[in-house]
């Protein structure tokens, strides 16, 4: 029989996560305080932010250890298998040799726990009481919910009000374990109340529901805020992904020509290619690392490199980032993870150094790419993960026009299980393709006025 199933025992769950920064030729430019645009300084974060993770985001060290009670808790469902794609390898008839690492095994059904775990454990080695955030899709929402309440600290959730209505069942999770849950825009913040006065039909963006977590957290002590991507230090947490996925290639006695992930903020996509790409810029291997975006919401492939604010109401510092323009609301897509405007600020810098590389895919290509993967390999894949899917098939094809045999991994960050709404509107003909004019983009960047990058 053919070794499907790529597996680690418990103890081979990394003891460190790794940091790119250490080997970054170009370090990613400082976030800037969007008051006096000077640099910022750990102490302009600490309301938001425990003091351990304002470290890791600042931090230069290559490895950072994993604290013993958080790799106890990854145990519940890590080290997560990777799988030989025999199935999807038949269906595209291709010679490529596809891998996926698959994330949807975890209690909350997508790598956001590997991030969340961690979060809430240092806020409660430092005495928070309250977690405020926003979630888009619903997944960063119960990763935080789930982690909150194994930490027994209270979580707020604003959740964008599309997916929210979508997506119903996301919110009966977080409940579950103990979360509160408020549409965004809300009532509930002053940004919010603005917002629905002067748009009361808008189906809220993460943009607008990050501005309402933070001035949650801002206007109380006892609450912080946490981010389920964007940031250096979710970037990190995630770089175990990557790690196992490593150790499990060599296991298997074979490397990846090809790293894939859809991209949203960067954080699922950082997981598993960062400790690739330690290859490209430590060992001078040339592994291509390839993010996945939707054409609804392209900017790596159609944004610009240029400081912009991680919200909507121009509350966060200022980071440096590929961006559409804070105010950009992205077409209704159901993969609700990548409707976000910008991507973090290493993701950026090693995008502008051409060290990574971006493609955009559109709608109905992304849901054709998720129904083969159910049918060859069995799970149904979230709605962002079809986007990686989709550049998986178009590389898978390439190989096969070439006549080349090539080994692609890619990152299964999640299962689709809560997303039969989407799938339902798919068989329904009512997927639609989402094309930006170059106009639409150039009106949203028009808008910023925001430092450029020379
Ligand atoms: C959150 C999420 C994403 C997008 O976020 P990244 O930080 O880019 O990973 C993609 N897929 C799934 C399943 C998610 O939950």
């Amino acid at each position: 029989m053919k070794n499907r199933k790529i597996t680690l025992s418990e103890s081979e769950i990394p003891e460190n996560w790794y940091n790119i920064v250490a080997d970054m030729p170009n370090k990613p430019l400082p976030p800037l305080h969007p008051g006096t645009l000077q640099p910022l300084g750990a102490a302009d974060l600490a309301p938001l932010f425990p003091m351990e993770l304002i470290k890791q985001e600042v931090s230069t060290e290559r490895w950072i250890s994993i604290p013993d009670e958080v790799r106890n808790i990854y145990s519940i469902w890590r080290p997560t298998p990777m799988f030989r794609a025999y199935g999807l390898e038949k269906a595209l008839d291709t010679p490529a040799k596809i891998y996926y690492k698959y994330e949807g095994v975890s209690p909350a059904g997508s790598h956001k726990p590997n991030t969340a775990v961690p979060q809430a454990y240092y806020n409660k080695m430092e005495g928070v009481k309250k977690i405020a955030t926003e979630t888009g899709a619903g997944q960063w929402g119960s990763a935080l919910s789930f982690a909150c309440n194994i930490f027994k600290i209270e979580c707020e959730v604003f959740m964008v009000r599309i997916s929210y209505e979508q997506k119903p069942y996301r919110k009966v999770m977080m409940n579950t374990w103990g979360a509160k849950v408020f549409p965004s825009p809300s009532a509930e913040t002053e940004v919010g109340k603005r917002i629905l006065e002067k748009f009361p039909n808008t189906p809220g963006s993460l943009g607008i529901a990050i501005s309402e977590a933070i001035e949650r957290a801002a206007s109380d002590e006892n609450t912080k805020y946490a981010l389920g991507s964007v940031l250096n230090h979710v970037l990190l947490h995630q770089t175990i992904i990557g790690q196992e996925a490593l150790k499990q290639l060599e296991k298997e006695g074979n490397m990846p020509d090809i790293v894939i992930a859809p991209f949203g903020g960067g954080s699922n996509f950082a997981g598993l290619a960062f400790p690739f790409l330690r290859l490209n810029l430590a060992e001078g291997k040339h592994i291509r690392c390839i993010a996945a975006e939707p054409t609804a919401c392209p900017k790596l492939t159609r944004g610009v490199f240029r400081y912009d604010f991680g919200d909507t109401a121009g509350m966060t510092p200022l980071l440096p980032m590929y961006t559409l323009g804070h105010n950009f609301v992205p077409a209704p897509i159901h993969a609700g993870g990548l409707r976000y405007h910008g991507a973090g600020a290493v993701v950026s810098q090693l995008m502008k150094d051409k060290l990574i590389e971006a493609q955009a895919f559109n709608n109905m290509e992304v849901f054709e790419a998720g129904i083969t993967f159910a049918r060859a390999e069995g799970i149904i894949p979230a709605p962002e993960a079809n986007h990686g899917i989709a550049c998986v098939i178009k590389e898978a094809k390439k190989c096969k026009e070439e006549g080349v045999s090539k080994t692609i991994l890619f990152n299964l960050c999640g299962h689709g299980n809560f997303d039969m709404q989407a799938y339902q509107d798919y068989f329904a003909g009512k997927i639609s393709n989402f094309e930006l004019s170059s106009k639409e983009i150039q009106d949203s960047l028009s808008e910023l006025t925001t430092p450029e990058i020379g």
